[in-house]
């Protein structure tokens, strides 16, 4: 197994789940950066190239697929996604903890490449709900959110592959189980293997 300085975590969620404000609630605390990912559907009003996501045409993602540069890429609501290994692997290395904001298929890509990294699935407290955010968000017309919902259900489906699922009903609460996650993974045995050598070396010195 790869082991790395820093934390790889996936993070996923049907769009409409909250995610965008819970990452902004989690990037305020200091400790995270947030991979930005290469897509070839069009910026929403207020997005930005390098800020949202890297925008390209079919031929320059498929030029990136062709030369390895993703980590894992997929195919979502007719537009692909992916990450590329520059956003990723130079800052696990510097000890940053990376956090990937992908959908389902990805996320199992990234397990089968990276098992230690840590597995966070977001859902809406009701399809009900997910659609009535969707229609509040009033950033995709109606088919759209159709098709979004849609997909959110099959991918709520497989959030059993994930080591940790958030139900996103209040904002304050999810972000706290988010912390709560990091917290008891880093007092996970297998990374606590230092902590134990001082803890003997200490012993030792008692002796
Ligand atoms: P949106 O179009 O709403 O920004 O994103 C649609 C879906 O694509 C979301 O579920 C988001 O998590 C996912 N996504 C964003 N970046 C990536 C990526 O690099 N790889 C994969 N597999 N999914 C991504």
């Amino acid at each position: 197994m790869k082991m790395s300085k820093g934390r790889l975590i996936v993070f996923s969620a049907p769009s409409g789940c909250g995610k965008g404000t819970m990452l902004e609630e989690i990037l305020k605390e200091g400790s995270f950066r947030c991979s930005i990912s290469a897509t070839t559907r069009d910026p929403r009003p207020g997005e930005a190239d390098g800020v949202n996501y890297y925008y390209m045409n079919n031929d320059e993602f498929a030029e990136h697929i062709k030369n390895n540069d993703f980590l894992e890429y997929a195919l979502y609501c007719d537009h692909y996604y992916g990450t590329l290994l520059s956003e990723v692997e130079p800052y696990l290395e510097k000890g940053i903890n990376v956090i990937l904001e992908i959908e389902v298929q990805g996320a199992m890509r990234v397990k089968e490449i990276r098992p230690d990294g840590i597995f966070i699935f977001v859902a809406p407290p009701s399809i009900q709900e997910l659609r009535r955010r969707l229609h509040k968000r009033g950033t995709e017309a109606e088919d759209v959110i159709e098709q979004r919902v849609s997909e959110a259900a099959g991918e709520i489906e497989q959030s059993v592959n994930y080591d940790y699922i958030i139900i996103n009903d209040a904002l304050e609460d999810a972000v706290s189980d988010f912390f709560d996650i990091i917290n008891a993974e880093k007092l996970k045995a297998e990374f606590s293997a230092k902590k134990i050598e001082e803890v003997l070396g200490k012993c030792s010195d008692q002796q």
